[in-house]
């Protein structure tokens, strides 16, 4: 076969690649990277702090703490938060497990609730269901391409007096009630792994918050707990405290790549916006697919930002090996429910007791989606979708 490597490029769909961002973003990243070069901070140094500026700008948070993960991010902003061993954490019971793990690392439990089926949100019914006296905070999970009902979850929040800590590590550029994801409660945190909306060459994470003795707090705890740069960007925040911290700084060389790709991540949105209505035009009705992801007209109330493209599908293991075959990567996001994860099996729950949450375990498969994609590679997708299902319905 003589194929040509146009030809071969839209065969092979890897799930996620930014190569061609990477190409158009190189001269600003080198201008970053040989200013680390030159001060010889590669740790939490100045590009980390303009980085931190750069955030809250674009977010609207009061404050922006660049630490080295999102699920150190998580452990960070629950003990700052005051989390006491032993203490309750509402989590959905469908999430990535760091989600229920920085509970855990923390010094709290997690208490899983069920999800709600269009958004793989928290359930707030199932929620309110799950609160005992020893509950002390709720946390809502925003997953691929949807929020969760802040309106309602925060609600319950204050009927049981619970402190909201969001795991909007997936949601940069969501908003919801005019506020960016994460800003609706204590706090809330982003990751910039390097597949997510705005991803980083490495591991790299962010607590957002509007509370300052929060911001101080996580501050020095990402750091030894005290010590290190003043917290010059945050004004009148002493860098002390009086418990262990951890070493969860942030890379210069993290910062560097984000600044620059914070330039572009707008139109990156825009972007993926567009591929994702392609998707959902080119896999509207195939028989095998249960349910595709709800699209929202952007507005001044509520933004959704496509993160992950995920349907949900019979035989979702066969398509995805058929797929794999044909050269198209696939993520299962997430496998396993997380109360069944080995990691929390002495927590006691029974199969049955999460039928949403167990369902899209099941079910769902995320199909790729990034900047770079381009149409051709979405028909091919949706082409090789439409004949796995017609050809088993034959
Ligand atoms: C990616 C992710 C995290 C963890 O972020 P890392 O930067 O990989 O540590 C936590 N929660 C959710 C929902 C995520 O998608």
């Amino acid at each position: 076969m003589n194929e040509t490597f146009a030809e071969s490029a839209v065969r092979k769909v890897p799930f996620f690649t930014q190569s061609s961002a990477f190409a158009e973003l190189w001269p600003s990243i080198r201008a970053g990277v040989e200013e680390i070069f030159e001060n010889g901070k590669f740790s939490h140094g100045a590009q980390v702090a303009r980085f931190e500026q750069r955030l809250a700008e674009y977010t609207g948070a009061r404050y922006a703490v660049g630490v080295n993960s999102g699920t150190d991010a998580l452990v960070l902003l629950l003990r700052a938060c005051g989390l006491a061993p032993g203490e309750k954490v509402l989590v959905p019971a469908f999430s990535f497990v760091a989600s229920a793990s920085s509970v855990v690392l923390a010094g709290g439990l997690p208490r899983f609730t069920d999800i709600d089926p269009v958004t793989y949100a928290m359930d707030p019914e199932s929620a309110a269901g799950a609160v005992t006296s020893a509950t002390r905070f709720l946390m809502p999970v925003h997953l691929f391409s949807h929020q969760a009902d802040l309106r309602a979850l925060g609600e319950l929040a204050r009927r049981h007096e619970l402190v909201v800590v969001e795991d909007s590590a997936e949601a940069i550029g969501m908003r919801q009630g005019g506020r960016h994801a994460g800003l609706h409660g204590a706090g809330g945190v982003l990751s910039f792994f390097p597949s997510k909306t705005l991803g980083a060459i490495g591991d790299a994470g962010a607590v957002l918050t509007d509370r300052p003795e929060i911001a101080e707090r996580v501050a020095a705890l990402r750091h030894h707990g005290r010590g290190g740069r003043t917290l010059d960007h945050f004004p009148g925040i002493s860098n002390e405290t009086d418990e262990p911290g951890m070493n969860s700084k942030m890379d210069d060389i993290q910062a560097a790549v984000l600044i620059a790709k914070l330039g572009r991540l707008e139109s990156d949105i825009v972007r993926r916006a567009e591929l994702a209505s392609a998707y959902s035009e080119r896999l509207r009705d195939i028989p095998g697919i249960i349910r595709m992801p709800v699209v929202t007209a952007p507005s001044d109330y509520r933004r959704d930002v496509f993160y992950v493209y995920l349907i949900e599908v019979e035989n979702r293991d066969a398509l995805a090996s058929h797929l794999a075959e044909s050269g198209v990567g696939t993520e299962t996001y997430y496998p396993v429910p997380l109360p069944f994860q080995p990691c929390f099996a002495d927590l006691g729950y029974r199969a049955g007791q999460f039928p949403n949450a167990e369902a899209a375990c099941a079910r769902a498969l995320a199909l790729p989606l990034y900047p770079d994609l381009e149409l051709a590679q979405v028909d091919r997708v949706c082409d090789l979708v439409r004949s796995f299902y017609l050809g088993r319905a034959r």
